[in-house]
């Protein structure tokens, strides 16, 4: 698309207005650039310029079925003009709510039949945990508040969510955090020498073993975790981790629950990754890839004995959103579209293809590793092989290379590359992908800046 005068003229007056009126997540006030979306269609979006990208995030690892998908729309549009909005609160339903409950509960793991509908991933995160310490409540242990969750771990940013999480950077500065939240060592292949003579898992459960003894059994409610850990760095954890932690939990009669906001709707290749690990959670918290973000929308999935429990007296919180008929309508039209056109078999063939095709990256000096589970990948950076040292700018000007150079969208944590791309990413734009990561990746220098082609 060649670049015309109204093109740049427009550019330039949003970027001023979003200079002035806009706040940014994580953005530092003296950046002057912008770049201004403005369509977009399968794995790729363009800019107000006419500068296309391919989206190798699904924006922020939620966008499934692709960009551009006019049978949402369409859902969308016949919903809102039928009822756009209802409540669910007290004996009020409506139709498309209970079908996408129906639905839900058909694709989840046997025993989590049960749904709860939000906004998106930190007001289930919310939800969730208040559901673990109401359950603990209603059936007489109203001292079991304490909260068990990982350090790198990413649930969003509500005050509970937020606490939950394990990076510093979301509680600095916010004052006081919610009580009762311990955080453990989160298990990491790539950082063995964490874990010294034991290994991963042995380490953690000893550690989550001693953690229970500390605080007492009878004190805590549940634990928290991503199955494969997103935004700490797509890490994968051993087979047995998952399976082990949610014996000894259940042991001592403290909650799994599982935050699938990024794993859930066949992003690992499964429809949750709680089947990749052969675990079920009693409470798993789903949002993004529930629509693909075409309209904000999450699920929590309940299991039965957490229902009853937490419903006899009614269950007394709720969000005005909570059953959105129009946000329940796109939910089922994009699942549809995820089972009807084989997304979950693509997210594992193309991402084992993928995997394959960037297996090489480890040759070079600062890839220390490359890792995926589906259409979820890492690429863990690194400034020294032995030592497994990050790169000490983290990964951010890489990604910034990666997409000025070569047009690929892409987030990076302080240690690795995030690669989540749309579920429908074909073999010629994994092939593109794999280009333009070899291509700027052999010109990263050990202290993390980026050689000119
Ligand atoms: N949980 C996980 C694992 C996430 O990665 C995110 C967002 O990236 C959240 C929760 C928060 O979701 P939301 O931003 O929809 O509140």
């Amino acid at each position: 698309v060649p670049v015309t005068a109204s093109a740049t003229s427009r550019t330039a007056h949003w970027i001023q207005a979003d200079r002035d009126r806009l706040i940014h997540p994580n953005l530092p006030a003296d950046r002057q650039d912008r770049i201004v979306m403005v369509e977009g269609n399968g794995c790729r979006v363009r800019d107000s310029t006419g500068r296309s990208y391919l989206d190798a995030a699904a924006v922020l690892g939620m966008m499934q079925v692709g960009h551009g998908r006019s049978e949402l729309a369409e859902v969308a549009a016949a919903q809102m003009n039928a009822l756009e909005c209802f409540h669910t609160w007290e004996l009020m339903s409506n139709d498309k709510a209970v079908e996408l409950a129906v639905r839900l509960a058909e694709l989840a793991p046997a025993g989590l039949e049960r749904v709860f509908f939000t906004s998106g991933g930190a007001e289930g995160n919310e939800v969730a945990l208040r559901m673990a310490r109401y359950f603990h409540h209603r059936a007489g242990r109203p001292e079991r508040t304490w909260v068990l969750s990982r350090k790198s771990a990413y649930h969003g940013i509500g005050y509970g969510s937020g606490s939950v999480s394990g990076l510093p950077v979301y509680h600095e500065g916010f004052g006081p955090t919610m009580p009762d939240v311990h955080h453990l060592t989160a298990p990491d292949p790539y950082q063995l020498q964490q874990y010294g003579e034991e290994g991963v898992t042995d380490f953690c459960l000893r550690e989550l073993r001693e953690t229970i003894e500390r605080i007492g059994p009878g004190r805590i409610a549940a634990m928290i975790g991503e199955p494969v850990m997103s935004v700490g760095g797509a890490v994968v954890p051993p087979a047995d981790y998952w399976p082990r932690v949610a014996e000894l939990l259940r042991q001592h009669g403290i909650l799994l629950i599982f935050d699938e906001v990024v794993t859930g709707y066949g992003r690992t290749g499964h429809w949750f990754a709680a089947e990749h690990f052969g675990v079920t959670p009693d409470i798993m918290v789903t949002a993004k890839g529930l629509t693909s973000g075409y309209v904000p929308h999450g699920a929590v999935l309940v299991s039965d004995e957490v229902t009853e429990m937490i419903t006899r007296n009614g269950f007394p919180i709720g969000f005005t959103y909570t059953g959105h008929p129009t946000a329940c309508a796109v939910a089922l039209a994009n699942i549809d579209l995820i089972d009807h056109e084989n997304m979950l078999e693509n997210a594992t063939k193309t991402g084992a293809y993928l995997a394959q095709r960037l297996a090489g990256l480890q040759d070079l000096p600062v890839v220390g590793e490359v890792r995926q589970l589906g259409l979820m990948l890492g690429i863990e950076l690194v400034a020294d092989k032995q030592t497994r040292t990050p790169l000490p700018t983290g990964t951010a000007p890489v990604a910034t290379a990666l997409r000025e150079e070569a047009g690929i969208i892409l987030r990076g944590n302080p240690r690795a590359l995030l690669i989540n791309p749309p579920l429908v990413l074909s073999r010629d734009e994994a092939d593109e992908l794999a280009e333009g990561l070899y291509a700027v990746l052999q010109r990263v220098n050990a202290d993390g800046s980026v050689r000119a082609a």
